[in-house]
């Protein structure tokens, strides 16, 4: 253990876990500091009054990117965690009694699209086609590796993917794409979502955002047994399996900076050097608070912040047999909610709400005749609003909406209540401003401008994490890890 090499890893959000593990395996001593009392970052869980709840992502694409972890470890993922196929995946539904259910396949779900809209079958399929295209053109050049470092303009799959860049819209709107292909405002309306995935505005965001329906309806969604914790706690099972080391509720303060290299990390208890510090934390929050003295990149930190969340976990004293694992209830006008959300930094009075209820699938997450509802509506990023006037009027919409659309009673069935809101994810989140994904992509340059997965100015200093490289997302996050890894060893 003496001669190992040694590594910490700032916070143990997925992109922490995933980085501690690789670099365990590269034969490092690694060491994870955690802020808070349990592991997982955004990706927590509630267990309260019989209900249980994943705090964070619900939707689960590309588990590949997780099996590897097992694998290169020699561990067989299926002793840790399983998941299936859901199919169908979405119920989409609309103020005026329409429900589309979205599905596996782009044949299945474009004969759906077809019997409930004006658009055509054919549209539906081109456009997945399209995101396929999308996924194969920027899968080597922006996720698979750093943009940042200019040999890796010299694969040849890379420079197929610049040859090829016009295909990838990344000059006009998701919004201005959709509205091009398709008739029906629903179907703009299911596919301008998207944008929200990364806490993007789809009147701003480039169509290259259309890439993200090939992961959930090309690829597949999943749903892992026993919730999207299992993810978690069976990683933090293998990190510990291969040595790796937890200090929980030990937040970092400071990266020891000497020269132009980082030597170790300064925690509430102690100072300890390190061969190399992988931060997980924010980017921003890193630089602000960890490099206070450090040169900053501004250009890339100043960038517009993607939106936050405010989730409503419910218990609900009764079954909804209309509901599946994934609901989606939109609004009438998707314009007037991301100009709410992006220009005004507030919230529509009709937001589009999102419902997760994993107790249909892992029945022990609701107590017998209940349901654990997980329920979303955007939120801006922290810009001095009155939060809690504003969390006040979201939920009393969110209830009128739904009750309008399940012809139900809400209130008298909220059995349980937690919020989480932007403030929350700021102070104990510890994600600048309450932002659930770092900068926005509302550029048209937003992959360029993400931080990159190491430090050009302080070497042996490297990023993975949501806020970085190639951006937010488990499965995406998993890849910054595995980029940054690649640099640091
Ligand atoms: C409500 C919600 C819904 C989402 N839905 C989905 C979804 O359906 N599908 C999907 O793929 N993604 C979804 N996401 C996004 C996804 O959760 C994130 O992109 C991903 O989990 C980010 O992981 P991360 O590794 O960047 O770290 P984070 O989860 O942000 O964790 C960072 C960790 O670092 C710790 N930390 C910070 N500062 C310090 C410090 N100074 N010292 C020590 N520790 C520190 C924090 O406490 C935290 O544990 C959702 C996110 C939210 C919040």
């Amino acid at each position: 253990m003496a001669d190992k090499k040694t590594c910490a890893v700032i916070g143990s959000g997925i992109a922490g876990l995933a980085a501690a593990i690789r670099m365990a395996n590269r034969g490092y001593a690694v060491s994870v500091f955690e802020a808070n009392e349990a592991v997982g970052g955004k990706m927590g869980q509630i267990n309260e009054q019989g209900y249980r709840f994943d705090t964070g992502p619900s939707v689960l694409t590309m588990p590949a990117y997780i099996d590897e972890l097992f694998l290169l470890s020699q561990k067989n993922p299926r002793d840790y965690w399983n998941y299936n196929q859901l199919d169908p995946v979405f119920n989409y539904f609309f103020n005026d009694g329409t429900v589309i259910q979205s599905f596996h396949g782009k044949e299945k779900f474009a004969e759906e699209v077809a019997s409930k809209t004006d658009d055509d079958a054919a549209s539906i399929i081109k456009f997945l086609e399209g995101a396929e295209t999308k996924f194969n053109i920027t899968n080597e050049v922006f996720m698979q590796r750093s943009l940042h470092r200019p040999l890796n303009y010299l694969s040849m799959n890379t420079l197929k993917g610049i040859l090829n860049f016009g295909k990838i819209e990344a000059f006009t709107s998701l919004n201005d794409s959709n509205r091009h292909r398709f008739k029906d405002y629903k179907t703009v309306r299911i596919f301008n979502r998207f944008a929200s995935y990364n806490g993007s505005n789809p009147y701003e965001a480039p169509a290259t955002l259309g890439i993200i329906p090939h992961f959930e309806m090309n690829m597949g969604t999943y749903f892992p047994e026993g919730g999207i914790y299992k993810i978690i706690s069976s990683l933090q099972q293998l990190a510990e399996e291969i040595g790796v080391k937890f200090k929980m509720n030990t937040g970092v303060d400071e990266i020891i900076v000497e020269g132009n290299k980082a030597k170790g990390i300064i925690t509430n208890e102690a100072k300890i050097d390190f061969d190399v510090v992988i931060s997980n934390m924010d980017v921003y929050n890193t630089y602000h608070q960890l490099i206070p003295s450090a040169k900053k990149p501004t250009k890339t930190l100043n960038q517009e912040r993607s939106s936050s969340v405010i989730v409503f976990y419910w218990g609900i004293k009764r079954k909804f047999d209309e509901l599946r694992v994934h609901n989606l209830f939109y609004s009438d006008d998707d314009s007037l909610e991301y100009q709410k959300l992006f220009k005004e930094h507030s919230i529509a009075n009709e937001a589009t709400v999102y419902v997760n209820v994993t107790s249909k699938k892992n029945a022990s997450d609701a107590p017998e005749g209940c349901e654990n509802w997980f329920v979303m509506v955007n939120a801006p990023h922290i810009a001095g609003q009155s939060w809690d006037d504003l969390i006040a009027s979201t939920r009393s919409n969110t209830i009128d909406m739904l009750n309008k659309v399940l012809k139900t009673d809400l209130e008298p069935l909220v059995d349980y209540e937690k919020i989480l809101e932007p403030r929350i994810l700021e102070k104990t989140g510890h994600s600048a401003f309450g932002s659930v994904f770092g900068n926005s992509s509302n550029s048209k340059f937003s992959a360029f401008l993400r931080h990159p997965n190491f430090s050009s100015r302080i070497k042996n200093l490297f990023f993975c994490g949501g806020t970085v490289h190639p951006g937010p997302s488990i499965p995406l996050s998993l890849l910054s890890a595995k980029i940054a890894v690649e640099m640091a060893d």
